[in-house]
């Protein structure tokens, strides 16, 4: 079967023949693969820094952002049944049996780092033919999102974000929930830095709870993703001519930051204008670069007398699918044309090296193999 690989001892990004997988374990899944995203760490991965082939293997089969068919299922196989359509999940559990995490199938918090990554850390990816693996890492999804639903892996990233967030404001002794209809609470201003896939399923997953959302990124509007931001509610504020810190006036006061660029300058350039009991969540991995300057007495003042929490999120467990899933079908029901326009196009395998190491136009690029 077909595959799209990086060789990180030739350093080479290529399409390659290898074996089909077979089921093996009677809890065992075959996938035939639909459609794969693509995403910065993908293409970090091709510039080789990033990504971990499996051990003794020289390639790694790229690929974490999936949809996949059910084909063929092993006999004890109760979760997923032939036909359905399923996004599997990321990451594999640690072997470490003091990894209370991982024991618990919550590898995205694992202690020891020795979990897996399909696609990015010492196992395969997605971006190939045919996939088996564990009924307990696949979630199913309604046909209804047959089109969009390779965006669940990239939401699972603001729907873990968020998630964290609402427990982070429980902390504050008056409620801070939101009624929809309901007055604006004083909690729920956000701001999203970036308009990116992450970004942008970020600022729907904020603006579908109830967070008056300005999205921060760099582009003067009119422009494409200005008009999807305003047509889901939010507002678009171009990075290239208003400063970080006139956000605070248009803003208020800035209850949460969700950096989406994985930019270190801009993402510590906002932390200075975090409101007060403000959240600032970092999702990006941003390449390393020489280091910058920040105002790090101006950060820690606010920390401390503005009672701000920085969190980072990276992957996510099955519950955060699932709930990945059901804002999907209603991002989708609520704001069709938005959420299809997040995906650019469908290419063939042979697109690949433009994808991946070109200069792609667009939000959210797909190789299909359907
Ligand atoms: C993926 C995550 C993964 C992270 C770090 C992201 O692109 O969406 O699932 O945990 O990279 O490897």
């Amino acid at each position: 079967m077909k595959a799209i690989a990086v060789d990180t001892k030739r350093r080479a990004v290529e399409l390659i023949e290898c074996e089909a997988p077979s089921i093996v374990h009677p809890t065992d899944v075959m996938l035939r693969m639909l459609d794969v995203g693509i995403c910065g760490t993908d293409r970090e991965i091709c510039s080789f820094e990033y990504g971990t082939p499996p051990t003794a293997a020289e390639h790694l089969v790229l690929g974490h952002e999936s949809l996949g068919e059910v084909i063929d299922v092993g006999s004890a196989v109760k979760r997923v049944k032939v036909g359905d359509l399923v996004v599997p999940m990321v990451r594999r559990p640690c072997r470490h049996e003091v990894c209370v995490a991982c024991r618990q199938e919550r590898q995205d918090f694992c202690y020891t780092g020795e979990f897996h990554e399909r696609g990015i850390k010492e196992a395969h990816g997605f971006m190939t033919e045919f996939v088996v693996d564990d009924e307990q890492f696949m979630n199913v999804v309604p046909h209804e999102l047959r089109d969009v639903a390779v965006l669940v892996e990239p939401l699972t990233i603001a729907e873990k974000a968020l998630a964290q967030v609402r427990q982070v404001q429980q902390r504050l002794p008056w409620a801070c929930t939101f009624t929809p209809a309901g007055p604006q609470q004083h909690c729920h201003r956000a701001v999203v830095i970036g308009a990116g896939p992450v970004g942008l399923l970020g600022a729907m997953a904020l603006i579908h709870s109830g967070f008056e959302t300005t999205v921060y990124s760099r582009g003067a509007a009119p422009n494409a993703k200005a008009a999807l931001v305003e047509s889901i509610g939010g507002r678009y504020v171009d990075a290239e001519t208003i400063p970080v810190s006139d956000l605070p006036r248009l803003v208020g006061n800035i209850d949460l930051i969700y950096e989406a660029a994985g930019a270190s300058k801009v993402a510590f350039e906002a932390m200075a204008v975090l409101g007060t009991n403000g959240i600032f969540t970092f999702t990006g991995v941003p390449g390393r670069k020489a280091p910058i300057e920040v105002d790090t007495d101006l950060i820690m003042r606010n920390l401390v007398l503005k009672n701000q929490v920085v969190l980072g999120t990276v992957n996510a467990g099955r519950e955060t699918f699932e709930d990945a899933i059901a804002d999907l079908a209603a991002f989708h029901r609520r704001w069709p044309a938005a959420v299809r326009s997040l995906i650019t196009g469908r290419f063939p395998l042979s697109a690949h090296r433009e994808l991946l190491l070109g200069q792609p136009a667009g939000i959210k690029n797909v190789l299909t193999f359907a």
